[in-house]
């Protein structure tokens, strides 16, 4: 996935450069490095760490340049090395560059460079982009002729933006399918992954769009056509999110803080254009079938909107993770498939639209990022508007799709007239006093929550269990405490336990169950038949459940009660439980919190 940053002024840009990384950070954090320019030659550091650290450990604050770009890597292709580090250059030191993507050729490439006498560093994909610019430089003579050439030889994804002593007000850029933008300030310009780069300096962006290539200088850009070398006319979009709010606010972790956010984020969801939401559920109306795609935790909130759709518009829609879908789904003109990402790049997510529509099947979105490929991809989409989401775990933007999909499918049952205006009105009134009770959950149980969490935090394997809509609930709580505190958690459905898992339970296996108020009488009655089954293998059992203190004496091992509320948004207000749980889980266990292992936020690569 990596972060690209890049800017070019008219005084020092080091520490622009480094704020732009850094609010990158959460696109990958293995290794870090800098192209600067000294006079007429490229001053290169990099080194493995996060971006903090590499920017105090290499003093590159004290370095001083009007150019530059920088890069934060999650490695695909060689391992965290300081070697594998971008920048990489030319063999004659004249080209740097970063890139995130996959160069699906770079070993044919990379043996035909060799043969030519080029010496590669590294064992990376990017590498053979700088001895590609320096061979076709050679043949040109011109820098932008060599660059569309080496476009012309790449195979796979690629943001790629380099600089060169032989244009040194310049930086040029690249973009196939990884996400790429300009950032149009005053005293300086910007390249940047997604506008974080340069969020602090302009709230002018250029959106580079698939097939285009970009040279930025201080005072002017030229965006151009690979193919044809055309000039092409550029919108300005106004970015509407404020760097503020993009700050941890006296949280320890943007974790914490984002779930916090959250009876906000429900107010803004629930403030949604009404129009909008018409405009998607006309749309599920008149498709003969809906599928929802989505990966990771989309790919639960997908789950969860098949549940909802199913039973509150009779409408089902099957969830396919988006990385199964070209190999499962069957879509035609008169499907709508529609997706669920936060980040609005998601590779996976943009390939299973991007097939979907080859089929000639409608496409949707619902997403949080403005200007991101899949909001311009689809048909329609739908901005969320939970504001930044920095950490790289998700809990805001999941539980705001999770709302806008029970808008919608409340809208279509009315359409479908198998909900009257009644119902419709009661279920309206239900979600909005979703905000003040999510507020209460994170004033009054929170404590609680931490209390268990931590006495817990050395327990290895859980499974969390859940019926019907409250079974994508566990998936998702679960996958939050995989990710962030690196515990074995499995999610299930409670029902599937008795056919086979049953025989794994005992004083070890600890399970959390998540249990629907009584008044969804089936579904509890249900659920309460799992706990017995556990409890009667010795296993231990935490209930989060909405009954009164003593009701279920003797039941659980451990007990978290919720206010009582209707069926609607209890689900909803047990995701916030999983959230915190997982978090204090993690910060126990003293996890990196905001950048677990392995992860990044905005997974851009196939
Ligand atoms: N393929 C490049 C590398 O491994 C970039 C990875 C990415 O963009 O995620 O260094």
């Amino acid at each position: 996935m990596c972060g690209i940053s890049g800017a070019v002024g008219l005084n020092n840009i080091t520490d622009e450069l480094y704020q732009g990384i850094r609010n990158l950070e959460y696109r990958g954090y293995d290794s870090c490095g800098v192209a600067l320019m000294d006079k007429k030659s490229l001053v290169i550091r990099k080194n493995t760490g996060g971006v903090e650290e590499f920017f105090r450990k290499e003093n590159v604050l004290s370095l001083s340049s009007k150019i530059g770009i920088a890069h934060t890597r999650w490695a695909t292709h060689g391992k965290v090395t300081r070697e594998n580090t971008h920048p990489f250059t030319s063999c004659d030191g004249k080209f740097a560059v970063v890139h995130n993507g996959i160069i699906s050729n770079f070993r044919p490439l990379k043996d035909k460079l060799t043969r030519e006498g080029h010496k590669f560093d590294s064992e990376t994909d990017t590498e053979v982009i700088p001895h590609l610019l320096e061979k076709y430089y050679k043949e040109t003579k011109n820098i932008e002729q060599a660059l569309r050439k080496v476009i012309n030889v790449l195979e796979g994804t690629f943001a790629l933006v380099f600089i060169s002593p032989m244009a040194p007000g310049q930086i040029f850029c690249a973009k196939r399918e990884s996400p790429l933008m300009l950032g149009i300030g005053d005293e300086a310009k910007y390249v940047g992954s997604d506008f974080n780069a340069f969020i602090d300096h302009t709230k002018n962006a250029v959106i580079i769009d698939d097939g285009e290539y970009a040279i930025v200088s201080r005072d002017s850009y030229v965006v151009k056509d690979f193919v044809t070398g055309q000039e092409i006319q550029k919108n300005i979009t106004k970015i509407d999110w404020d760097s503020e709010t993009t700050k941890k606010g006296g949280y320890p972790h943007y974790m914490l803080k984002e779930i916090y956010e959250q009876p906000q984020v429900v107010t803004n969801a629930l403030e949604q254009d009404s129009k909008s939401l018409d405009e998607l559920a006309d749309m599920i109306f008149e498709s003969e079938k809906m599928i929802l795609v989505g990966v990771g935790t989309t790919y639960y909130v997908a789950s969860y909107g098949n549940y909802i759709f199913s039973s509150l518009a009779g409408e089902f829609c099957p969830p396919i993770s988006s990385d199964e879908f070209p190999s499962l789904a069957n879509v035609d003109e008169k499907s709508l498939v529609l997706a669920l990402s936060q980040s609005g790049e998601t590779y996976d997510t943009l390939t299973a639209l991007k097939y979907a529509k080859s089929q000639g099947a409608k496409t949707a979105a619902i997403v949080n990022v403005m200007g991101s490929a899949i909001s311009r991809f689809v048909d329609k989409a739908i901005l969320q508007g939970s504001g930044p989401e920095i950490c790289v775990i998700s809990t805001k933007a999941a539980l705001s799709q999770m709302l806008i999909l029970t808008l919608v499918a409340l809208r279509v049952a009315v359409k479908k007239k198998v909900m009257t205006k009644k119902v419709f009105n009661a279920s309206m009134a239900a979600l909005h006093d979703l905000p003040g009770i999510i507020q209460s959950i994170l004033n009054e149980r929170s404590g609680f929550i931490h209390r268990i969490a931590h006495s817990y935090c050395k327990v290895r394997h859980w499974l969390y269990l859940g019926r019907g809509i409250y079974y994508p609930v566990a998936l998702e709580s679960a996958l939050k405490m995989k990710e962030v505190a690196y515990v074995h958690a499995e999610g299930m459905p409670a029902g599937f336990l008795k056919h086979g898992t049953l025989a794994m339970i005992d004083q070890d296996i600890y399970s959390i169950v998540f249990i629907p108020p009584r008044s969804d009488k089936a579904l509890y009655e249900a659920t309460i038949h799992s706990v017995d089954e556990i409890r009667a293998r010795s296993g231990f059992v935490l209930g989060i459940h909405f009954d009164e203190r003593g009701k279920n004496k003797d039941l659980f091992s451990e007990e978290l009660i919720l206010p009582k509320v209707p069926p609607l948004i209890a689900p909803l207000i047990q995701m916030v439980i999983g959230q915190l749980f997982s978090y204090f889980t993690a910060t126990s266990l003293k996890r990196n919190v905001d950048k677990p292992r392995s992860l990044a936020k905005s997974v851009t690569v196939g």
